[in-house]
């Protein structure tokens, strides 16, 4: 019999009826006599209410512990409606929270990471018949602590669980079909794929792509656990990411990503020393903002420039910290843009070809579309171009592609 961890997102289970629709989806899978295990999100909406009631009150201060155990309870709710719809149509299930799984983390709230899960209690409930439904998005620490994974962390909840389980499958149901060559929403010509790499997905993931948690893709490539994403509500064998396979159909660049919520920042005339960039993003990253990409001129005349990108939201607080600084190491200018936008092209298929960068640059050449930056890695090539070319960017490059 195969075990197979199902994880239902927010939208899945936005109102009654939709729980209700999600417990007879489990009934259909339960009648085919798969073994199941449900990871439940909250319901759509609920962690931005609950961060932002939080918000409301710790006005002057950070409360992380409280803000997780306030967050964390909108997976309670899910947990406990879905066992109930599904225990209305006879089927013997039952809610269990993080602490009672036992899903360890470590004590970083608001981003912990797990250690370890127990099996013992969700194989009773398993032996027992029952369909464990359980809280995404928390975990618990070695003092009892409620901790939560971060937002959009009960992919990784499932993959975890379906690793540890050694499910034959970890099926993340939500709103869309799939994985697709690119977002629906800006591309008619976007189609969905019917299969994926860990890699590539990663890459996809961190990029810009919404579909996935980055984290538990990670965690799926390193235990091998075949994942599935697909519609809840439709049909459809949906997207599965899985290991490289020899016989895999392999074109040249499997999907393109995007992200618009980021803002470049530009130092110009520093000193070409040893230790400026370290002086530069020292702070930035001691404050805790993110940097993406980096890129520092070749020096002339013992100067250089240097430009980064962070999150849109972090923009004005990164120039912020580098005013003094620009002024005590002599830079000439601190610029920055936030209307830029990222399109990064993925695929596995890079490996194997030259040229793909060429390909890249001549189609966003040929629409005029200037390239402010450009970084690569083995499987990825990522441009930042202003935010308002974005879609043209990313239409041409998937006819340019092929995909
Ligand atoms: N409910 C959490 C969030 O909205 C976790 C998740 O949905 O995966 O971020
Ligand atoms: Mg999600």
């Amino acid at each position: 019999m195969s075990l197979i961890v199902q994880k239902y997102g927010g939208t899945s289970l936005g109102d009654v009826e939709r729980i209700q629709a999600v417990a007879a989806r489990i009934e259909g899978y339960c009648k085919q006599g798969h073994r199941l295990v449900v990871v439940v999100s909250a319901m759509s909406g609920e962690t931005n209410r609950l961060v932002s009631i939080g918000r409301q009150i710790s006005v002057s201060g950070h409360y992380p512990r409280e803000m997780d155990v306030l967050t964390a309870s909108g997976e309670q709710v899910s947990a406990a409606l879905l066992a109930m719809a599904l225990q209305q149509r006879g089927i013997k299930a039952k809610s269990m929270l993080a602490d009672q799984v036992k899903v360890l983390t470590d004590s970083v709230f608001g981003k912990a990471r797990i250690q370890k899960i127990e099996t013992q209690s969700l194989m009773a409930a398993l032996d027992g018949g029952y369909i464990p439904i359980v809280t995404g998005y928390q975990g618990v620490d070695e003092h009892h602590n409620i901790t939560t994974l971060g937002r959009g962390g009960s992919d990784t909840s499932a993959v975890a669980l379906a690793a540890v389980l050694g499910a034959d499958e970890c099926e993340i149901c939500t709103d869309v079909d799939g994985v697709y060559t690119a977002d629906p929403r800006l591309v008619d010509a976007a189609r969905r794929l019917d299969e994926i790499t860990f890699e590539e997905m990663l890459e996809l993931a961190s990029l810009g792509s919404k579909v996935l948690h980055p984290r538990s893709v990670e965690f799926a490539g390193r235990y091998k656990v075949p994942l599935r994403v697909l519609s809840t509500f439709n049909k459809g064998p949906g997207t599965l990411i899985t290991v490289e396979r020899e016989n895999m159909e392999q074109p040249l660049i499997s999907g393109i990503a995007h992200a618009r919520d980021e803002a470049k920042v530009t130092v110009t005339g520093v000193p070409d020393i040893p230790g400026i960039a370290s002086k530069i993003l020292g702070p930035i990253s001691a404050a805790n903002v993110e940097v993406d990409m980096i890129v520092q001129n070749t020096g002339a005349d013992g100067l250089t420039d240097f430009t980064f990108t962070v999150k849109r939201e972090d923009f004005d607080r990164t120039l912020a910290l580098l005013k003094p600084l620009c002024e005590e190491i002599g830079a000439a200018n601190l610029a920055g843009d936030k209307e830029i936008a990222k399109v990064s092209i993925v695929g596995v298929g890079m490996r194997s070809h030259a040229g793909v960068a060429t390909k890249m640059f001549d189609c966003l050449a040929s629409e005029n579309i200037n390239i402010q930056m450009i970084s690569t890695s083995e499987i990825k090539i990522s441009v930042v171009v202003a935010e308002k070319y974005l879609e043209l960017a990313v239409r041409s490059l998937h006819s340019e592609f092929g995909l």
